[in-house]
């Protein structure tokens, strides 16, 4: 007869069981939804409702009192997970921590010399550093791209450089430090408990956060920036000013509910459900791994994890995946080709024999992505 409903993307069969055998894995995107599970056990603890007449002032009383409990329980996380150094710190929250990396390196470039400052990054990286410092083109600033060709070339030895620090680092997990020694930005996006052992405090004179890697909400737009100078601090919150006078007060009753719940149990409930999560995704992924030769992933060492206060392997949240074999140079291509969507290397100026698999999006995602790697290296070992 009639079928009942509609199967959802990529399922068939009369209950919907069955995974339809042309359906792509789509592995491309870095959105966070492995936290969802973990927010619908919290569903109601986490409702924020906000009534017609409360909080339409631009600032005033709302904000003083809301935004500086919400600067509490930032720096409470900070405290608990032992990530940051924040006491004695500026904080300046951001439309997401995009906004506040272009901020970042408006406040660190030099507005009196007369060249821009040198904005670099080291290879592989976010490819967002690069766009958005072309994209805000301005006198003070030019992208200068990898930090180690830099380093090379430069026999002038022009120090004026802002350089981005990404640790650990997206794409390949890797615990990065400044190998220019002039001026950074530490994007600690990724420097939580459930995608890297957290060795120690982060003790950075500007350092870049964001919700959406914590608690996965990444559709509510907040980041936030730890400052230790004054003036880089002031400068800093002048451009969110001159940019849309402050971070949405509906946001930041909502980031507040959401930290209020994460803190409890002095985090250990929200960090062990996203570590156990990420682990057990690594340990599956590293198992298809490890019966093939013609693809790689990241090598992962163990380190001491203060706040677990055990010895881990990281599981970061993107698998940097190579092509082996000489003559697939084009990696992405030979994913697609096994109904795998990455992002390719060039997209993080590296080579195009790497690809970025995320493994941080929905369970249906990942068993998916697990099902066609399985079924990619099979293919090997069955001699095709
Ligand atoms: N930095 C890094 C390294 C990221 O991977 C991302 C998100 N993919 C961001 C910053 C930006 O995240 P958001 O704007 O959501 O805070």
């Amino acid at each position: 007869g009639e079928p009942i409903c509609e199967c959802y993307d990529c399922y068939v069969g009369a209950d919907c069981a069955e995974l339809s055998p042309g359906c792509a894995a789509d592995a491309n995107s870095g959105d966070p939804i492995f936290m969802e599970p973990f927010w619908m056990q919290n569903a109601a603890d986490s409702a924020v409702v906000i009534s017609g007449w409360h909080r339409m002032s631009y600032r005033y009383a709302d904000y003083t009192t809301m935004s500086i409990e919400l600067e509490k329980y930032i720096r409470k996380m900070h405290s608990i997970v032992g990530n940051a150094v924040t006491e004695g710190r500026y904080l300046v929250f951001g439309i997401g921590s995009t906004q506040l990396l272009n901020a970042a390196v408006y406040a660190l470039s030099s507005e009196n010399s007369s060249t821009p400052s040198n904005v670099l990054a080291s290879i592989p990286f976010y490819s967002i550093y690069k766009a958005q410092t072309m994209f805000f083109n301005s006198e003070n600033f030019q992208f200068e791209g990898d930090t180690n060709s830099w380093q090379s070339n430069n026999s002038t030895n022009n120090m004026d450089v802002v350089e981005f620090v990404t640790s650990p680092n997206n794409p390949d997990g890797e615990l990065k430090t400044s190998v220019l020694g002039g001026k950074t930005i530490y994007d600690h996006a990724y420097f939580w408990p459930h995608f890297t052992p957290i060795t120690g405090p982060s003790d950075h004179d500007l350092m870049i956060f964001t919700l959406s890697k914590l608690t996965g909400h990444a559709g509510t737009r907040f980041g936030w920036a730890v400052i230790k100078d004054k003036d880089v601090y002031e400068k800093v919150l002048n451009y969110i000013s001159v940019a849309d006078l402050g971070i949405s007060k509906d946001t930041q009753l909502r980031v507040l509910k959401l930290l209020k719940k994460a803190v409890e149990g002095d985090g250990k409930p929200i960090f062990e459900f996203a570590y156990n999560k990420m682990r057990d995704r690594w340990e599956r992924l590293s198992s298809v791994f490890s019966k093939s030769t013609r693809f790689s992933i990241q090598q992962r060492h163990p380190l001491h994890c203060n706040f677990f206060n055990e010895t881990r392997l990281p599981s970061p949240a993107y698998a940097w995946v190579k092509c082996e074999r000489e003559e697939e140079s084009d990696c992405g291509a030979v994913l697609e080709a096994g109904n795998i969507k990455g992002r390719s290397g060039s997209i993080f100026s590296a080579k195009d024999r790497y690809v970025r698999l995320s493994l941080i999006k929905s369970q249906d995602d990942f068993e998916l992505l697990l099902q066609r790697l399985t079924e990619l290296v099979s293919l090997e070992n069955s001699g095709v």
